[in-house]
This record gives C-alpha cells, sequence and structure tokens, in this order.
C-alpha cells in the first residue's frame, strides 16, 4: 500500500491521479489533498475519505468548512502545502499544482526524502539544481509525469546512461498548428485553448499553443536526466502517439508508445517499478498509422526558442521565463494582451534581467517574482 499528499488535487493531473487511486484501491491510499477550490475538495475528501485536506486561501479560524466529512482535519494557508508534503505518512507526493505554486512545497518535499512524482515542471525549469542536489543530498527520488519524460525514463531504464547520445521530444503543435502565423495576433482565448490531442488545465494549454511548453520541457528533460541542453531535441509529430525517444550511441532509437492518456504516465510514477493494468485503451498501431514527424519551422514558435535560450544562459534566467510566461499566459487569457504579446514580454523580461545563481533558492524565487511585476509593468504600457 503506498499512502499519497496530492498537491493540485482540483486540477486536471489531480483529479486524474485521483481516478488512478480509485482504479487501484488495494494499492493506493490518500493521507493528504491540497488545492485552491474548496467545494471540489470537500467533494474530494468525501469519496475517498481523506483525513488531510490543505485549501490554498487565507487561514480561517473555526469550525470546517461546509460539505467536508467529520473529522477532516483542514489546513489553510500556502504553508499546508509544505506541511502535507512533508508529513510522515505520505510515501509518494504527487506535484500536480501549476507554476510558481509548487515550489517551496517540491522542495520541503524532496528534503524530507520522499518520493515525489512531479507534473509541475515550472517546479524543476526554475529550480533544476536546486531541487536535484537537494534530492541527491536526501536521498529522494523524482520521478516523472510528464508524458514526454515519462517516456524517457521509460526507455532509459536499465540502459548505461553513458551510452545515450540525445533525448528526443515529440510536439503536437498544440492548438494553433494548422492557423496561418498572421492570424496570431487576432486569436481569442477560446481558440488557444482548443488542444487538438490533450485536455489539460488552461496554462499548460496555452503553453502548448506557443510551444513553450515543450521549450519548459528540455529544460525539465536536463535536470530529470542529467542531459545537456544541446543533446536534447524537439520533433513535431501531430499526433501525440510516440511521446518520447532515446537515442543512443550506436544509432538505436528507443521510442515509448501510447495513446494520449495522462492516467497512464500518473499510474507508471504511483507503481513503478511495478506495472499495473490501467484503464486507458492499448494503442492501435494500425489506426494510428501512419505516424508523421518534422522539423518545427523555423520563426514559428517564438516561446521555443525563448526558452531554449533563458536554458543555455543558465542562473536565474529560466526562473524569469517562467515567471513572466505564468503572468503573460494570465493576461492574454484575462483578455489584456493580445497571443503575440506573450512573446514579446517574456523576451523583453529576459532581456533586461540581471542574472542570478541558480544553486541560491531565494535568488531564484527574487527573479521570478522580479519577472512578474516587469511584465505586468510592460504589459500596461
Ligand atoms: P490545472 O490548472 O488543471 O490544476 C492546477 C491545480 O493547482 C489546481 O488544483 C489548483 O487548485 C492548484 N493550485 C494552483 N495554484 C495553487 C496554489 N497557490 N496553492 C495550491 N494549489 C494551487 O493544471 P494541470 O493541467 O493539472 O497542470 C498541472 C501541472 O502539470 C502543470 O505544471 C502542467 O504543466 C503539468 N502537466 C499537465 C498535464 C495535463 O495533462 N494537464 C500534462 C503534463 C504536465
Ligand atoms: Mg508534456
Amino acid at each position: 500500500m503506498r499512502t499519497l499528499t496530492i498537491l493540485g488535487s482540483t486540477g486536471s493531473i489531480g483529479g486524474q491521479t485521483l481516478d488512478v487511486v480509485a482504479a487501484h484501491p488495494e494499492r493506493l491510499r490518500v493521507l493528504a489533498i491540497a488545492g485552491r477550490n474548496r467545494e471540489r475538495l470537500a467533494a474530494q475528501a468525501r469519496r475517498f475519505a481523506v483525513p488531510l485536506v490543505g485549501i490554498a486561501a487565507d487561514a480561517q479560524a473555526g469550525a470546517l468548512p461546509a460539505g467536508f466529512p467529520d473529522g477532516t482535519r483542514v489546513l489553510w494557508g500556502h504553508q499546508a502545502l509544505e506541511r502535507l508534503a512533508t508529513h510522515p505518512a505520505a510515501d509518494v507526493v504527487v506535484v500536480a499544482t501549476v507554476g510558481r505554486a509548487g515550489l517551496d512545497a517540491t522542495l520541503a518535499a524532496v528534503r524530507a526524502g520522499k518520493r515525489v512524482a512531479i507534473a509541475n515542471k515550472e517546479v524543476l525549469v526554475m529550480a533544476g539544481a536546486v531541487i536535484t542536489a537537494e534530492a541527491a543530498a536526501h536521498g529522494a527520488t523524482i520521478v516523472p509525469i510528464d508524458s514526454e519524460h515519462s517516456a524517457l525514463w521509460q526507455c532509459l531504464l536499465g540502459e548505461d546512461r553513458g551510452g545515450v547520445g540525445a533525448l528526443l521530444l515529440t510536439a503536437s503543435g498544440g492548438a494553433l498548428r494548422d492557423c496561418d502565423p498572421a492570424t496570431l495576433e487576432g486569436i481569442t482565448p477560446e481558440e488557444a485553448l482548443r488542444h487538438p490531442t490533450w485536455v489539460m488545465g488552461p496554462k499548460i494549454t496555452v503553453d502548448c499553443a506557443t510551444l513553450m511548453n515543450k521549450g519548459l520541457e528540455v529544460l525539465e528533460a536536463h535536470w530529470l536526466f542529467d542531459v545537456p541542453m544541446e543533446r536534447i531535441r524537439v520533433v513535431m509529430h501531430p499526433s501525440s502517439v510516440v511521446h518520447a525517444l532515446v537515442q543512443f550511441r550506436d544509432g538505436t532509437l528507443k521510442a515509448q508508445l501510447g495513446v494520449p492518456d495522462m492516467k497512464v504516465p500518473i499510474q507508471f510514477a504511483l507503481s513503478y517499478p511495478e506495472r499495473w493494468t490501467a484503464a486507458a485503451p492499448t494503442l492501435d498501431l494500425v489506426a494510428a498509422s501512419p505516424l508523421v514527424f518534422a522539423e518545427p519551422p523555423p520563426g514559428r514558435y517564438p516561446c521555443l526558442d525563448l526558452a531554449l535560450q533563458a536554458g543555455r544562459q543558465g542562473g536565474t534566467y529560466p526562473a524569469v521565463l517562467c515567471g513572466a510566461d505564468e503572468v503573460a499566459v494570465q493576461l492574454f487569457l484575462q483578455r489584456r494582451i493580445r497571443f503575440t504579446d506573450i512573446p514579446r514580454l517574456i523576451g523583453a523580461a529576459l532581456e533586461r534581467h540581471v542574472p542570478g545563481d541558480e544553486r541560491d533558492i531565494e535568488q531564484i524565487i527574487a527573479a521570478d517574482a522580479w519577472a512578474r511585476d516587469e511584465c505586468r509593468r510592460q504589459a500596461a504600457v
């Protein structure tokens, strides 16, 4: 029996993590959940008899909020996440929050030596150097939930890391891949949110349309698998059937294929080293044919270029990338900036940033905060 803390349980990945728990009640148990949507948290607490709940809102003194089962303990505020992530009874901490929100709790879980199943990729992009160093120092294991990284992990199992030549991440191209670049300026949030192959939270869906998501994933892969940025490539693959590939020094390519269903990589992060039956259908290779691959069209995805540039520059540039992207996407979804302003604002923040040390968490946090302010300031101009 594995006992889970699920941070961001009310979101897309968090909800699917609970679906996996529901499919394997004899193997998985939920100790704690946390998120922002109180009604959904209460429903999850009832359904899974969860004893501990974190609500990401300011502390409210007094009685249990309406809807929670008797006996549930509710923790309030930002620090609730850290407390739930370090609870001695939690074996696995699933980080399914989005953006900066999961950073402190991830660090706390790593320092507590947990198995940390990470979906919240921005945390690794911002602070990969600190998180991987702390994981090594405290005996924590970081396992990916992101489908491409789960695929890389599976391709690398049992392999000598010295034999790895390159990592290849596939990209669907997102909601706007077939749209005329001249029309991008007038794209609405509704159009950017219509992803062709995956149903996900709003921030990552917009990140897929700009390909920022793939840029973040290159940095995520760099930190998870300790492979230099120059040896991680992006390949366009519209149907999201091949999730990622590892190219070995002898020329062999190993790929992981499957239906686009996040419950499969979520389950593997929880079941590893075992494989359990999954509710997802098995991939029909014939129906999925032909498999098509292409180079990313040069100049079409400025956010991908910015992410790769920030990754190469290192230091606190990736934290600025994440902070600026989170604010820019939010402003776009609020219809306060245009779709094409997203790379413009991120690029301006990166340009003006005075970099700090990637191994210093205070400098990373300060760079993220600076980028958010800078992005809001530029947007108001
Ligand atoms: P989502 O928006 O659906 O869910 C985010 C969750 O985080 C919600 O439960 C929300 O309440 C919670 N949250 C947000 N801010 C919080 C705060 N300050 N404190 C506590 N909780 C907070 O997002 P998602 O699509 O589930 O994505 C989560 C992460 O997983 C992202 O980093 C995303 O890039 C990554 N990811 C998602 C998918 C997918 O299919 N959805 C696939 C791969 C990777
Ligand atoms: Mg992914």
